[in-house]
């Protein structure tokens, strides 16, 4: 990276960063009409690597679409909530040969997921889902500017942070795509590197992620 701008990633195009993290960062805060199109391009890494989908109450047009028998009580959510599992090899029932059979309908869950936070604060998925592993050590993101340069550098140091400091939340560690995602919605906190005083930042960031 230089301040002129340049890129970060492993070839796949990401598109800009800064306008992909107002747009990721208005979608994590669910802000009516909020969307990121994710140039997946046939990629179904993320609907066969073991990973349940949460359906929640309201999603009609998905329970709709999704056959009764597929759909079971969300651990430890309120009621109403449900998942939709995978199968032995890791794939999402609802996905066909030539992708998800009920895309125009697919649950919040799955319009949310895009798999370049993982990119953006360089968090490895783990060695369980390698599919979505390749796919993020692909993704360049272009920066333009010193604010993205500062706006990523930032996103990084949160993600090491919740890394090395995560214990020490109220919820412990998250997964690596929440973590991900945490460290986009608390990055202003380290726009000036890693913090002097960690207690400080685990208090607040506490407090944001309540
Ligand atoms: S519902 Fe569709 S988009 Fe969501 S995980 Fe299943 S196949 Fe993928």
């Amino acid at each position: 990276m230089s301040g002129g701008g340049g890129q970060v990633g492993g070839g796949r195009d990401a598109g800009a960063f800064g306008p992909w993290l107002g747009s990721m960062l208005a979608v994590l805060r669910d802000q009516p009409g909020a969307t990121v199109d994710v140039p997946c391009d046939g990629c179904t890494a993320c609907c066969e690597s073991s990973q349940f989908v949460l359906v929640e109450p309201d999603e009609h047009a998905a329970r709709s679409m999704i056959p009764a028998e597929l759909l079971f009580p969300a651990p430890g959510a309120p009621e109403g909530y449900s998942v939709l599992p995978y199968d032995e090899h890791g794939r999402c029932p609802m996905l066909g040969s030539s992708g998800c059979l009920i895309y125009e309908h697919r649950p919040r869950t799955c319009r949310a997921y895009d798999c370049r936070v993982l990119a953006a604060a360089g968090v490895d998925p783990g060695p369980e889902k390698p599919a979505i592993g390749r796919r993020v050590a692909e993704w360049t993101f272009r920066v333009d500017g010193a604010e993205d340069e500062v706006a990523l550098s930032a996103v990084r140091s949160a993600a090491v942070f919740l890394e090395e400091h995560g214990d020490e939340l109220p919820a412990g560690t998250p997964p690596p795509t929440q973590l991900a995602a945490m460290a986009l919605e608390v990055h202003d906190l380290f726009t000036g590197g890693p913090p002097a005083e960690p207690s400080e930042v685990i208090v607040e960031l506490g407090r944001r992620l309540r």
